[in-house]
């Protein structure tokens, strides 16, 4: 009897470890066809920004090297190549992992019944999260919104995850179609100006990069991750977030290999719980993606913030873009963005509020700019924690809660080597006045090379007076409430 031929249609889960589809297709024994469609049409506003299709390119061509060459690769809508591939391959069924994506849900269940309808077998897994949005639902039957209670009664009350599939030992593939282009021809690379030579350098993408931060982060910031998560001056966190949003490695890796760690090994219980329940954001992020759809996409959650007067100001948030904003620790975020691809958590909080209480700008003006130019940028992720910064998503910090850049900047990195790395024109500047050149003397200025208006920016507002409008402006949504 011939062999079954298996269509393995990769997304988000580009990896050979625990990867419930290609696993399944090789333990029937199939004739294996990988490939992955770069589907722009279907994405609508939501196509992948360009740091993420820089990333993506390489991801793609670790996992076509890790695959003897056997990708291949297609450009176009999902639901017009997939049936023509068919037709073309003589395949006898599609599986995938599944994405949370509306647009992708609503099309991988067109493109499952037509495929059923045609009488191919198109068969879906669990490999991007853990606990499925469906899965984990309140005792009445609801989605939740709290993350507390989602995370200890919805996803811990059900235990550990299983342990991970291996990585199949020998695969055996379909002949590639010659309908199949070239991983160039999907133009994900930039093409007249090479940024992306600049963020080359601070990463290693693909399985066995993700395999090396995962150790690395073992190895060190994970034994002082509590305390020490929350300082960018500092290498404590793990960077698994652009390799766990194109699926190099599977959350059930990385919860599993931690867990392992904390039960052999000196990482104490507490880093490692904190460290778990980080993974536990990023599968609420997704229960509310799943769930809210474009109330967590394009519109605040808590209908109220609607009334929100937003101030539109194109020089302000070009400023805020690029690192000129005065204020360092906010210019240091935003530079360390352009210049990898990446920013630590806590100055996204302080980035995001600057931007979205002290300018007045949209939250979703700093999500697209987000969206652009992260290495990890993720719809669920993005969205909702820019919903939580700006006080109007699920379980969010309260809109008057307004992050102070000074303070910020002086407890988080009280050293100032994080704002000395990326704002070097402050770098002798003495520690008292890092995080508010302004209020230096003339003689303490000169004396560190600074002329503020020339070399450094002066502040765009002033964050006292800034605060207040912000506050003014909110009593708006207090009362639409
Ligand atoms: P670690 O501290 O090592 O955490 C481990 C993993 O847990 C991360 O890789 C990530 O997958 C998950 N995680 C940690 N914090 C969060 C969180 N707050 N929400 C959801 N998941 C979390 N994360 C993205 O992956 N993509 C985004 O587009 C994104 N946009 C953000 C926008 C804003 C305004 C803010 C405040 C946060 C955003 N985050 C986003 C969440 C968080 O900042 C990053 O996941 C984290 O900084 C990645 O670094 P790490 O891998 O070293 O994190």
């Amino acid at each position: 009897m011939p062999k079954k031929k298996i269509i393995v249609w990769f997304r988000q889960d580009l990896r050979r470890a625990d990867n419930p589809a290609l696993y399944e297709a090789y333990q029937e024994g199939a004739h294996i066809l990988p490939i992955f469609i770069q589907d722009d049409k279907n994405s609508g506003q939501y196509k992948r920004g360009a740091a993420s299709n820089w990333w993506l390119h390489y991801s793609l061509k670790d996992l076509n090297n890790n695959l003897s060459d056997h990708m291949a690769f297609f450009k176009g809508k999902a639901d017009d190549i997939l049936p023509k591939l068919i037709e073309e391959s003589g395949a006898d069924a599609v599986y995938w992992n599944r994405c949370y994506e509306p647009w992708r849900t609503s099309r991988d269940k067109k493109i499952k019944k037509q495929l059923e309808g045609d009488g191919v077998e198109a068969q879906s897994f669990k490999g991007t999260l853990i606990w499925e949005p469906w899965t984990i639902q309140t005792g009445s039957g609801t989605p939740y919104k709290v993350f507390t209670p989602f995370y200890k009664n919805g996803c811990l009350g059900k235990g550990d995850p299983q342990e991970p599939l291996p990585v199949p030992d020998r695969l055996t593939y379909a002949d590639k179609p010659a309908s199949a282009v070239s991983l160039d021809k999907l133009g994900l690379l930039p093409t007249d100006i090479r940024w992306d030579k600049k963020i080359e350098p601070y990463w290693k993408i693909g399985e066995d990069g993700a395999n090396e931060a995962l150790f690395n982060f073992i190895d060190g910031g994970a034994n002082t991750y509590s305390e020490d998560r929350n300082r960018p001056d500092k290498n404590n966190t793990s960077r698994l977030s652009p390799y766990l949003h194109f699926g190099e490695i599977s959350p059930r890796t990385v919860w599993n290999e931690i867990r392992k760690r904390q039960e052999t090994d000196s990482t104490s219980l507490s880093d490692t719980k904190t460290y778990l329940s980080e993974i536990g954001w990023r599968e609420f992020c997704y229960n509310l993606l799943y769930h809210f759809e474009d109330r967590i996409t394009d519109k605040p959650l808590q209908e109220k913030f609607e009334a929100f007067p937003w101030e539109s100001n194109k020089q302000a948030l070009q400023r805020w873009k690029v690192g000129q904003t005065g204020y360092p620790i906010v210019d240091a975020g935003m530079r360390q963005l352009w210049e990898t691809g990446w920013m630590h958590n806590r100055v996204r909080m302080i980035v995001a509020s600057f931007l979205i209480k002290d300018l007045m700008i949209h939250w979703k003006e700093g999500e697209r700019w987000f969206w652009d130019t992260l290495v990890d940028a993720d719809l669920a992720s993005n969205t909702s924690n820019w919903q939580w910064v700006a006080g109007s998503g699920a379980d969010a910090s309260p809109f008057f809660r307004i992050f102070n850049p000074i303070t910020q900047g002086e407890k988080f990195d009280p050293n100032g080597d994080y704002i000395r790395r990326w704002v070097p024109e402050l770098k002798n500047i003495p520690d008292k006045y890092l995080n508010k050149p302004w209020d230096a003397d003339e003689d303490t200025l000169k004396k560190a090379g600074v002329k503020l208006g020339k070399d450094y920016p002066k502040p765009i507002v002033d964050h006292s007076s800034a605060r207040e409008r912000a506050l003014e402006a909110y009593k708006k949504v207090k009362n639409a409430a």
